[in-house]
């Protein structure tokens, strides 16, 4: 399997200066910390100056994208409103994080229910292969639930100086003149106005939509749509017994039965598994596809409760437009999930800040106006950083998730030590992974066999109509 080309971005300066901001959330220890970390910047710029206060920017979102985006707004000195519509929002998800996530953004164990050190790849004839062999001692996949994940970057956004309410957005109206505010229309759920909430209205200078795969911010701005996954997922509760074999260890189950384009997970959580699928191509089928899942793992679940049923979309490839003048989209609202690992978390908390920083940067600490230009450089960083990574994992769903006999080559492929380093390394670090050049040659020659021997497998299938 290729490496993947990431690397870390490396924007804007962070000082130790004291926060200007006064805290408003917390007194934990771990969240006043981050308020003495500022971010200051040092440019020169010709747009016009903010008079008598800071720039203005309303964050719609407060998952892992709208959090960060908010903390890195208000330690650089922006004045900065996040919305969310439900703050014990339980967003239907794995949970499964890279181990650069826990140091980049400085996540405190104790919100990592597992550390999953053992990854089973199971192919469709139930071949089960090891994928975690190459992993160091202090190596692991985190996995996270939702609500406790962003909770606590909402907090701490909170923490950094960031007003966070309770809302919903519902629509904005675009300003008729240059440098005009955007008005948003939401319903704020604080006012204790009965169950719908008290219509407002609020102004600000810039939105950033990280609201989510269904997100009105996108359509506000005309941002267009794209194509998506459903996935669905079931919280199951099962014996102590059995959560033993999960202390350590998650499944990644491929095959038809699963999902034709996608695969099924068992990931471990505190007390009990996530267990989900998803497709692109037979959406209509999911509860089949999700049976499946649950039929393949069985002996190991057997004995469960289903506690949550949950299921959402996750989409499949950026919009036609993330930036129109001064909103930009971040996290699935701008569609930054990979394909073949749906994986989401991490690009959205990362395109969070690094949307927040180039507003940050654009606006010299929230003292200048900004426009378009300023976050087309968040665009243009993000475009060069990880579009290898979105090509290679598309190239790879198209080449190993297209039948049967391919997905057991796929997981035979996945036994080769080699592979295995190489892809954890790109998972875990995204970044740059510099290959062996013997062993690159060996794997292709591998890999070539290994999808030799599918296609001729599928030939006699396809022979005996099987
Ligand atoms: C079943 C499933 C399993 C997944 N498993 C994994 C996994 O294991 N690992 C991984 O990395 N990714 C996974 N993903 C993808 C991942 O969940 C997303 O990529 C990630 O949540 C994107 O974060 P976000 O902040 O952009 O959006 P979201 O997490 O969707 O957050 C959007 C937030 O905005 C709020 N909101 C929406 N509309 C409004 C509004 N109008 N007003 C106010 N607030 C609003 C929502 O309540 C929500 O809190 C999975 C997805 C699904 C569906």
């Amino acid at each position: 399997m290729a490496s993947i080309a990431l690397k870390s971005f490396v924007g804007l300066r962070h000082s130790t200066a004291l926060d200007s901001h006064s805290a408003t959330a917390s007194t934990n220890p771990a969240l006043l910390s981050h308020r003495r970390k500022v971010l200051r910047i040092k440019a020169s710029k010709s747009s016009p100056r903010v008079a008598g206060r800071n720039l203005r920017v309303a964050v719609v979102g407060g998952g892992p994208a709208g959090g960060s985006a908010a903390e890195t707004l208000a330690k650089g000195g922006v004045e900065t409103v996040l919305f969310e519509r439900k703050l014990d929002n339980c967003k239907p998800c794995g949970g499964a994080i890279p181990l650069c996530m826990v140091g980049e953004f400085d996540l405190p164990l104790d919100i990592i229910d597992r550390r999953v050190t053992k990854m089973k790849m199971i192919s469709p004839s139930n071949v089960a292969v090891d994928i975690g062999r190459t992993l160091k001692p202090h190596e692991y996949i985190g996995m996270v639930r939702r609500e406790v994940l962003d909770a606590y970057l909402r907090d701490r956004a909170a923490a950094a100086g960031a007003t966070v309410v309770n809302g919903l957005f519902l629509k904005m109206d675009l300003p008729k003149e240059k440098n005009a505010p955007y008005v948003l229309h939401y319903n704020d759920y604080d006012s204790k106005a009965g169950g719908s909430g008290e219509k407002k209205t609020i102004e600000v200078d810039a939105v950033i939509g990280a609201d989510g795969a269904n997100s009105r911010v996108a359509k506000g701005i005309g941002a267009g749509d794209y194509e998506y996954a459903i996935a669905f997922q079931e919280r199951v509760k099962i014996p102590d017994s059995k959560m033993k074999y999960y202390e350590d260890l998650a499944e990644m189950y491929v095959g038809d039965d699963v999902s034709p384009d996608f695969y099924g997970w068992v990931f471990p959580k505190c007390d009990h598994v996530a267990v989900g699928t998803g497709t692109v191509t037979h959406k209509g089928d999911i509860k089949k596809f999700q049976t499946a899942t649950r039929i393949r793992a069985q002996d190991k679940i057997q004995g469960g409760k289903i506690i949550r049923v949950e299921a959402h979309p996750i989409p499949e490839h950026p919009r036609p437009r993330r930036v129109l003048e001064r909103v930009a989209l971040v996290g699935d609202a701008a569609g930054y999930v990979t394909k073949c690992s749906g994986e989401g978390i991490y690009f959205a908390a990362k395109s969070g800040r690094m949307c927040a920083e180039a507003i940050v940067e654009g606006s010299e600490n929230g003292k200048r106006m900004i426009d378009e230009s300023d976050l087309r450089v968040y665009l243009e960083k993000w475009d060069k950083t990880y579009w290898p990574t979105y090509k290679v994992l598309d190239v790879l769903q198209k080449v190993f998730y297209r039948s049967n006999p391919a997905r057991e080559a796929f997981v035979e492929m996945c036994a080769d030590e080699y592979v295995q380093k190489m892809t954890f390394d790109s998972y875990l670090y995204k970044r740059v992974v510099p290959g062996n050049p013997l062993d690159d040659l060996k794997l292709a020659v591998n890999t070539i066999g290994s999808l030799v021997r599918a296609n001729a497998l599928r030939k006699e299938m396809d022979k005996l109509n099987v």
